[in-house]
């Protein structure tokens, strides 16, 4: 990478950091978009269908609809780099970009599109038999459970969508969720509650993961009597929803307390000039595919207005 100063850099590749990457490749700032080692594409590369995005009759699988993205940026003029980010100086005028590589990129605008990351209930079990029997990935690592019997945590559409996917493999899936009614959309509970394979298990939380070298087991509460249990399972879904990955710029743009960046008004921009931020680092409300799109649009047009004054 050169020293040349460029007008924007993107951090982040999931539809708010490529539609961010379209509009500013269309607006000839040739935009530099780092789309991460491993994650190119954020948390649409772990979905199956998206039934809702807007222009897809039918659905589209969601790797199928990222790399339209990503071709889409590319074709304007983008430049895609294949790596993670691991230090920024957003101060002063001139941003400084340090990737995973080594290579430093200077820039005048930054646009920050990290996205999220999966939530963890916080057990430490949880944590040691992570790859082994527990995974927050069902199009993952479902293949791996076949005719097993294994649980699902969690009340919404990523707890609705991972379980019901995971009975094509499974031969029983066991959705717990701590209340009892379910905050997934309507046509996905209906799913779930005409699965066979599916079965609902209302007011209960997991207190701890079972199992020396792999998960053999949960340990239950009933949320409204106290009441504790074992369960044989050998696998565990966690789909608890999502924290904002703001950790690399925590100590340099504003933040609220749950860790989202905080923009001004319906802008996407930060306490930190010619800083912008979008999709669901800063979203705590919608966190869809086509809002982060969207979010990621008003990003560019934030930044390319900026660079023009
Ligand atoms: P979410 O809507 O925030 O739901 C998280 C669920 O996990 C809630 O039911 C919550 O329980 C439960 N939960 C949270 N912390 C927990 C803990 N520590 N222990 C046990 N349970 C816990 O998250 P999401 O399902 O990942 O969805 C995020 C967004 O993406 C939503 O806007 C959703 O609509 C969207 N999404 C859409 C689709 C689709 O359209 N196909 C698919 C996936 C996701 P409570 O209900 O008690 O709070």
């Amino acid at each position: 990478m050169s020293t040349e100063v460029r007008e924007i850099v993107i951090v982040g590749s999931g539809p708010a950091g490529y539609t961010a990457a379209i509009y500013a490749a269309r607006a000839d700032l040739k935009p530099v978009i780092y789309e991460g080692s491993v994650t190119a594409g954020g948390a649409l590369m772990n979905t199956t269908e998206v039934e809702n995005f807007p222009g897809f009759v039918d659905g589209v699988m969601g790797p199928d609809l990222m790399d339209s993205m990503r071709k889409q940026a590319k074709r304007f003029g983008a430049e895609l780099i294949t790596d993670d980010v691991v230090e920024m100086d957003l101060e002063g005028d001139i941003k400084t970009i340090k990737d995973g590589s080594g290579n430093v990129v200077k820039a005048k605008a930054v646009i920050l599109a990290m996205g999220s990351a999966y939530r963890e209930i916080g057990l430490e079990n949880e944590k040691r038999l992570s790859g082994r029997g527990v995974s927050w990935c069902a199009t993952c690592d479902g293949f791996f459970f076949r005719d097993q019997v294994i649980a699902v945590v969690g009340g919404g559409d990523s707890a609705v969508e991972e379980a019901t996917f995971l009975t094509k493999f499974a031969s029983k899936v066991v959705l717990i969720h701590r209340r009892d009614s379910l905050r997934a959309s309507k046509i996905m509970q209906e799913r779930a509650f005409n699965n066979p394979k599916l079965e609902l298990m209302w007011d209960t939380e997991v207190i701890d993961v079972l199992g020396a070298d792999k998960v053999s087991g949960l340990k239950l509460r009933n949320t409204k009597t106290g009441a504790e249990s074992e369960q044989a399972f050998t696998g565990l879904f966690v789909a608890i929803g999502h924290i904002p990955r703001s950790e690399l710029v925590s100590s340099q743009v504003a933040l609220d307390n749950e860790g989202y960046v905080k923009v001004d008004g319906r802008s996407t921009r930060t306490n930190v000039s010619g800083v912008f931020a979008c999709g669901d680092l800063v979203d705590h409300t919608y966190q869809q595919a086509i809002t982060a799109a969207g979010s990621g649009c008003q990003a560019a047009i934030d930044a390319e207005k900026f660079l023009s004054h």
